[in-house]
C-alpha cells in the first residue's frame, strides 16, 4: 500500500479505533502505522481529544462535527444491528410458541 493510502484509511479508523471498535488485526496495523507515521499520530491526539468532549452538546470545528458526525452514524448502525438481532430472537422465540398455541387450539 502506498503511504498515502495507508494514512488515509488509518485516517479513516481512528475514529473506530479509540471507541474500541475495531478487530484486533485491524488494531495491530493501525497501531504498527502509528508507530512510524507522525502525521497519522497527531489525528489520532486531535481525535482523541474530540472524544474526551464528547459531553459536549455541540462540537466546536466544522472538522471535528465531522467526526463527530463518523462516531454518531457508527454507533447509530450498531444500534440498529442490536436492535434487528434482539428482534429475531424474539421471533425465533415466538414461533413455536405460535405454533404450538395454534396447533392446541385446533
Ligand atoms: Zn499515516
Amino acid at each position: 500500500m502506498s503511504e498515502r493510502l495507508e494514512c488515509s484509511v488509518a485516517e479513516d479508523l481512528i475514529p473506530l479505533y479509540i471507541g474500541e471498535d475495531v478487530s484486533a488485526g485491524t488494531a495491530l496495523w493501525l497501531e504498527q502505522h502509528l508507530a512510524d507515521c507522525v502525521r497519522c499520530r497527531s489525528v489520532l491526539d486531535e481525535t482523541g481529544g474530540v472524544r474526551s468532549e464528547l459531553v459536549l452538546p455541540e462540537p466546536r470545528s466544522s472538522e471535528q462535527s465531522l467526526e463527530w458526525e463518523l462516531i454518531q452514524k457508527y454507533r447509530g448502525r450498531n444500534r440498529a444491528r442490536g436492535w434487528m438481532m434482539v428482534l429475531t430472537f424474539l421471533l425465533l422465540l415466538l414461533l413455536p410458541a405460535l405454533t404450538l398455541a395454534l396447533t392446541l387450539t385446533q
